[in-house]
């Protein structure tokens, strides 16, 4: 699959530009094993990039002029660096503009270039098709003109992208993911201070399998703007009465219990979700480090319980998908992955059983909401990097 993409976006660049493109590189997608919605509240979490990628060919102009093909979208941007760059109606080219902003900010940059991209990652399911897309055109110009910055400024480039552009409060999560993945290693970030750890992600017996609930998150940006504001009024409310307290970090889940009244229910639920999660991590990251997947399952699903009860940013389809393979055995534990409101879940499953479980969950998902599941069966791979032949 990553050939057939690459050789794809090769040949649509020889076509477009009539020349082989000087060079392509490979920006993954990527998983989340758990610490979800709590990038953004100084947690740390457990992500890895996955073998679904962007694929970006791209060569340099000698002057400042740009043309930009999204192949899967048939549509092509033309603009040269020098004018303003503002945020466009036209949504994809925000993530890629928000991207040259930044560099012409940090090095003023103007160096044109010619790129077509095309990507095997789902679009709008919660597996980062954004931050591929960021991290990948940040990560291919810094090679290209030599603009000398480190993988983590990539990776904050590809976030302040999609905050200034996009206007998607999102975390570091994604980009880091996409950018510092590692064959067959997760990933455990500290989000407060962006130093990380990776482990060994060797599920044995086990398998990860996302069902992808074909339902895009169309409700993600209002609905990840609006926790991020219930969360920082809520943290304001606790550091009042808990001068100690800096970030939900040194939070525990008695001072938030002891503030209830004043929090109100729905501030209340939204704190709790986030102090659970973060101890939810370092409990995953033990029960990995022990080969305990009973005890990762568990976490999983508590944690989806969590996103869709307190956090409330699940949705029927999600947790119709957890919920159904709640008693099957081959199942140790599942919940909905990423921003919520659609897209993916992700499943530890016994290997072996996946096809009979897909099969099952299809029909019956297929019965109650008229729609086609798809499914995933991913490997953990290496970040964003040039391609060599
Ligand atoms: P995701 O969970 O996949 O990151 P987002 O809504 O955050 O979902 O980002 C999806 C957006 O990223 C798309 O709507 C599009 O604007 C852009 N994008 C992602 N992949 C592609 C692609 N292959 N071609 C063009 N645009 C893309
Ligand atoms: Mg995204």
């Amino acid at each position: 699959m990553k050939k057939k993409l690459i050789q794809n976006t090769t040949e649509h660049f020889e076509k477009s530009f009539q020349n082989k493109p000087q060079h392509i590189f490979l920006s993954p997608g990527r998983i989340n094993i758990i610490g979800e919605h709590v990038d953004y509240n100084d947690g740390f979490v457990l992500p890895a990039a996955i073998n679904k990628y962007v694929c970006i060919a791209i060569s340099p102009n000698t002057n400042s002029d740009c043309t930009i093909i999204a192949k899967d979208l048939n549509e092509v941007f033309e603009f040269n660096l020098n004018d303003n760059l503002v945020p466009n109606p036209t949504m994809w080219i925000n993530y890629i503009l928000g991207v040259l902003q930044q560099l012409k900010e940090q090095k003023q940059f103007s160096n044109g270039f010619n790129a077509v991209f095309s990507s095997t990652i789902p679009i709008g399911s919660g597996l980062s098709s954004s931050a591929a897309v960021e991290c990948g055109f940040a990560f291919a110009l810094n090679k290209m003109f030599n603009l000398g910055f480190s993988k983590e400024e990539i990776a904050l480039i590809g976030q302040k992208s999609e905050h200034t552009f996009v206007g998607v409060k999102c975390g570091i999560m994604d980009q880091f993911a996409s950018v510092f993945g590692k064959k067959n290693k997760v990933i455990k970030l500290d989000c407060n201070t962006l130093e990380y750890e990776y482990h060994k992600a060797d599920f044995k017996k086990y398998s990860l399998l996302l069902l992808d609930s074909n339902v895009k998150h169309t409700h993600l940006t209002s609905g990840y703007n609006d926790r991020r504001n219930e969360v920082e009024q809520g943290l304001a409310i606790i550091k009042q009465h808990f001068p100690k307290v800096k970030t939900f970090r040194n939070c525990t889940e008695e001072m938030v219990n002891s503030l209830q009244n004043e929090l109100g229910e729905t501030i209340f639920k939204r704190c709790h979700f986030v102090v659970k999660e973060i101890q939810r991590v370092q409990d995953a990251v033990n029960a990995l480090s022990n080969s305990d997947f009973n005890k990762l399952g568990d976490l999983m699903t508590q944690t989806h319980h969590g996103l869709s009860q307190e956090y409330e940013v699940s949705c029927d389809e999600l947790d119709f998908l957890v919920n159904a393979v709640a008693n099957e055995t081959s199942v140790l534990g599942a919940r909905m992955m990423g921003g919520g409101f659609g897209g993916c879940s992700i499943n530890l499953v016994e290997k072996g059983s996946e096809n009979a479980l897909i099969e099952k969950i299809s029909e019956e998902y297929r019965s109650k909401f008229g729609i086609e599941l798809k499914s995933y069966k991913v490997k953990i791979s290496k970040g964003t990097s040039e391609y060599k032949n």
